[in-house]
């Protein structure tokens, strides 16, 4: 951090997405709920520490009954949802309990509440009833809400955000970043947070500017200060001098016209300098984003990632429900094709309302294709949504987190149980459809060959295979320094994929963020791979360098790179050969 006599504060963190905004900072949460304090009360204090948990509960029951009221008639099961919630505020376990620990064990209200509310979910989720078990995500609601008035820091929803504003938060989950509405928000800022995150890759579609892993961001910005946020080069500027707010407003013109002119040009062809034609294809996470995909040049979806739908929905959809936007997507892009993930939950997308597991460490854990082999219901309700989709377009259906031969097995036979209930139900459906495999762990690479005759075609999730080969979290700013797509270990995985999969005949596509940095074309390119899917607002920047590149100088390079030893000589070496053709880098001060 460094500070200016005048007070201009510069930050530097990660940058997010690129691009460069100037506004008011909007707080929207100190450390949160999640950061509990345990602290003794003295016993003549005991009454007025319950008081205040009384008063928390009356505040967050009052809070909630302005709700309902002001909800439409036509809520069904939602309204359903509140009423419980209603009842449970005042309920003996949760209720009940709290204020006897408080006075029991003469701790604070939060800590009291938070022991409770952890026994009561452990109380749940032993029953073996799912009714039951699912009533774990009530508990869960009702006790962040008293806990948010307990520790003041009362619930702000960032879709009820209506001021032209630059969010600051601790952290900001996925869910929370897709509920950002574009006319409102500018951008945003983080403590927590790394490259390549699922934050940032929304931040990115959003196409606003955003920097995190800055540390301690909520702690040095007061709420109305006037930020910089520059996610080009990941630096946060608070109360800027005039000098400086004059040098960004210059720059973010400059950015802007640099976009507009690769906007307009990404309707071209994906064609090399020598002829050779490229796909590219966009990865989205909500059927809205095919307008701006198409609008930025992709010819398909490479990568649907479906998870996004449950964590807004905040409970496990309907088969119909799924249906219903499957359809939507694939009929928009008809006859271009969809690649559609199956649910990649955990990890850093979790949410407490579709799993209530607590793990030491969620990117390791029951993740993606292991949790739904886990839930075979939730796995069986996602296929056939999907089977059926496909019978009203081109569909392709991919396995995310695949590590071994017997889970791609395991995943075939809960695939033919989906088609049997169909074929029982007599519904419509199109069972012929390609089957691949995300390439994201490294014991896929290591037995890419075996994998490969089980499935019609894999994609490179490069996301995920740089997080665990080089075995940092990407959410974790600590390491981010580590995150390193042109790390020769990561470029020998690549190649080792697409050799396996040329060898076997199937196709390959690569799907990770590394696919939208023009930077790594030379490498991929030389590499052959031809079919690419990335975030669609990439698309124009990335057409503009393939358009600018010979296929034979980029195999030939590619020989050099691979004898290379550190991502440092890499680099050096892909900006020496290339910097006739390399477009702005967007960190450039020249832009
Ligand atoms: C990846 O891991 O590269 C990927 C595309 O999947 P996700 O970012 O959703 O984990
Ligand atoms: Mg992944």
């Amino acid at each position: 951090m460094n500070i200016s006599k005048s007070g201009q504060i510069t930050i530097k963190g990660i940058g997010g997405s690129p691009g460069i905004c100037i506004g008011k900072a909007y707080i929207v949460d100190k450390e949160g709920v999640n950061i509990i304090k345990r602290y003794p009360v003295s016993e003549p204090l005991v009454p007025k520490e319950i008081d205040r948990f009384k008063q928390a509960v009356s505040k967050a029951k009052n809070d909630h009954a302005r709700v309902i009221e002001s909800l439409d008639e036509d809520l069904g099961e939602n309204l359903n949802i509140l009423e419980t919630h209603m009842v449970l505020f005042k309920d003996k376990m949760l209720y009940g309990k709290t204020i006897d620990t408080i006075s029991r064990e003469r701790i604070n209200a939060e800590w009291a509440l938070k022991k409770v509310s952890r026994e009561v979910r452990a109380m749940f989720q032993q029953i073996d009833d799912k009714y039951l078990q699912a009533r774990v995500i009530d508990i869960v609601q009702v006790s962040d809400k008293i806990m948010s008035y307990l520790v003041g820091a009362q619930d702000i929803k960032i879709s009820d955000i209506n001021k032209r504003v630059i969010i600051v938060a601790h952290d900001l989950s996925p869910a929370d970043a897709s509920q950002i509405q574009l006319e409102h928000i500018k951008g945003f800022v983080t403590d927590r947070g790394g490259k390549d995150s699922h934050t940032s890759i929304i931040a990115k579609s959003l196409k606003i500017p955003s920097v995190l892993g800055l540390g301690s961001a909520t702690v040095s910005v007061k709420n109305d200060d006037i930020l910089i946020v520059d996610g080009s080069s990941g630096t946060l500027i608070i109360n800027p001098e005039e000098d400086t707010l004059f040098k960004y407003e210059e720059r973010l013109a400059r950015f802007e016209e640099y976009r507009a002119g690769l906007e307009r040009q990404s309707h071209l062809p994906a064609v090399t300098k020598d002829g050779i034609s490229l796909n590219l294809m966009a990865n989205i996470e909500l059927v809205e984003e095919v307008v701006a995909a198409k609008d930025h040049g992709a010819t398909d979806v490479g990568l649907f990632r479906t998870e996004f739908l449950y964590l807004d929905l905040k409970r496990f959809p309907t088969e119909d429900e799924l249906l219903y936007k499957y359809k939507e997507l694939v009929e928009l892009m008809n006859p271009q094709s969809v690649t559609i993930r199956t649910l990649d939950i955990n990890g850093d997308k979790v949410n407490p309302y579709l799993t209530t597991i607590e793990e030491a460490n969620p990117s390791l854990g029951l993740r993606a294709v292991r949790f739904c082999l886990e839930n075979e219901d939730i796995f069986i309700t996602q296929l056939k949504a999907i089977l059926r989709a496909a019978a009203f377009g081109n569909i392709k259906l991919l396995i995310p987190m695949i590590s071994c031969v017997e889970e791609i097995i395991q995943v075939k036979k809960v695939i033919n149980k989906a088609i049997l209930e169909l074929e029982e139900e007599d519904k419509i459906f199109n069972k012929d459809i390609p089957l691949g495999v995300m390439i994201e762990v490294p014991s896929a690479v290591m037995i890419a060959e075996s994998l490969a005759e089980h499935v019609d075609f894999f994609s490179i999730g490069t996301n995920d295979l740089i997080q665990y080969s080089m075995a940092i979290d990407r959410r974790n700013r600590q390491v981010a320094h580590l995150y390193q797509a042109l790390n020769p270990a990561v470029l020998k995985m690549i190649k080792m994929t697409y050799d396996a999969a040329m060898k076997k005949g199937i196709d390959l596509v690569m799907c990770g963020e590394m696919a939208g940095d023009p930077m790594n074309m030379p490498v991929l390119v030389g590499i052959g791979l031809t079919e690419f899917s990335m975030n669609s607002a990439s698309i124009p920047v990335v057409k503009k360098m393939i358009r600018d590149l010979d296929t034979k100088k980029a195999k030939k390079t590619l020989k050099k790179i691979m004898t290379l030893n550190t991502v440092h000589e890499i680099l050096s070496f892909i900006f020496e050969e290339y910097k006739d053709i390399l477009p702005f880098r967007e960190t450039d001060e020249s832009l």
